[in-house]
C-alpha cells in the first residue's frame, strides 16, 4: 500500500505531465472505484489548465485554473502510469481513469482491487474535505515536531505502533514506515503511546522524518528509470531495516540473531508489526 514517500514520488512524476497543461479529456472506464467516480468532474476539468498538484498525507490533489480540482487516493493497489504522447496506448486491464492531457501524455490510474478513489474537490473548499479536515500535521513540514507529537499522544493507552497509524496524529504514515521509524528510534512498538517521554518523542520525530526522507530519495532515484519504461508509479524498491524481515538481522545489525531470533513479527490491531527484540526490547 503506497504511503507518504510513494505518493510523494507519484506527485513529483505527475507534475511535468500535468501542471501547465490543459485537460483534453478525462475518461472514466467504469462508474466506481471504492466510491462512485464524480460524474461532473470530466466536464469541470475539460479544457482547463492544471495549475498545481500537491500532496497531503497519502492524497494527491490537483487544481485547475477555474478552481475545479480532484483528490486522488491510491488505496491498496492503485498505481499511476504516464504514457508519452507519441507512444502507443497500452490499455491494460484495470485502467479505470485516464487523464488525456493536451499535447502531453496520458495519465492512467490502474487499480486492480479498487480500494483507491478519485473525487472532485474545489480549490476553495479542499480544507473542508472530510478526509483532509481531520488530518494531523505533515511529518516533513514545519507543523510537526516532538512537542506536537507529545501532545497528540498524551494519555493514549494504545500501543505507539497503532497510534502512529492514526492519520489524525500524523499524516501519511502506514505500516511499513511506522515499523521502520520505531526501529530507528529504538522504541518498542508495544509501548503505550502516552508513556513515551520527551526524549523518546524527540527521537521518534527525528526517525519519522529521516525514514521518510530516505525513502523519498530512494524513490526519486527509481523515478529516473520510469522515464524509459512503462513502469507503474506508486511502488519502488527500498531497503527496509525490519519490515518483512522475520528471523533476519535488523538494519545495521550487531545483534546476535542466534540469541535473539532476529527480527520478530507480531500482530497489532490486525496489522503486522516487525521489530528487533534487541534494539527495541
Ligand atoms: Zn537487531
Amino acid at each position: 500500500m503506497p504511503e507518504l514517500p510513494e505518493v510523494e514520488i507519484v506527485k513529483r512524476a505527475l507534475e511535468p505531465a500535468m501542471v501547465g497543461r490543459r485537460v483534453k479529456r478525462l475518461v472514466f472506464n467504469r462508474a466506481d472505484l471504492r466510491f462512485p467516480l464524480p460524474e461532473g468532474l470530466p466536464l469541470a476539468l475539460q479544457g482547463q489548465r492544471i495549475e498545481r498538484l500537491l500532496r497531503r498525507g497519502k492524497y494527491i490533489l490537483g487544481f485547475a485554473e477555474n478552481g475545479a480540482g480532484f483528490v486522488l487516493h491510491l488505496g491498496m493497489s492503485g498505481a499511476v502510469r504516464i504514457e508519452p504522447p507519441a507512444g502507443t496506448s497500452l490499455h491494460e486491464k484495470h485502467d479505470h481513469v485516464e487523464f488525456h492531457m493536451d499535447e502531453g501524455p496520458r495519465v492512467v490510474l490502474n487499480d486492480p482491487r479498487r480500494f483507491g478513489f478519485l473525487d472532485a474537490v474545489g480549490r476553495e473548499d479542499c480544507q473542508d474535505y472530510p478526509a483532509l479536515a481531520a488530518m494531523g500535521p505533515e511529518p516533513l513540514g514545519n507543523d510537526f515536531n516532538a512537542e506536537i507529537l507529545a501532545v497528540a499522544i498524551k494519555g493514549r493507552k494504545t500501543p505507539i505502533k497503532s497510534a502512529l497509524l492514526d492519520q489524525r496524529i500524523v499524516a501519511g504514515l502506514g505500516n511499513i514506515y511506522v515499523c521502520e521509524a520505531l526501529y530507528r528510534a529504538a522504541i518498542d512498538p508495544r509501548r503505550r503511546a502516552g508513556d513515551l517521554n520527551a526524549k523518546e518523542c524527540t527521537a521518534l520525530c527525528m526517525s519519522i522524518r529521516s525514514v521518510l526522507r530516505d525513502a523519498i530519495e530512494a524513490g526519486g532515484s527509481s523515478l529516473k528509470d520510469y522515464k524509459h519504461t512503462d513502469g507503474q508509479l506508486g511502488y519502488f524498491q527500498h531497503h527496509f531495516a525490519v519490515y518483512d524481515r522475520v528471523g533476519q538481522g535488523c538494519g545495521a545489525c550487531e545483534c546476535d540473531i542466534v540469541e535473539t531470533g532476529g527480527v520478530q513479527r507480531i500482530v497489532q490491531a490486525g496489522r503486522s508489526t516487525f521489530f528487533c527484540p534487541e534494539k527495541q526490547g
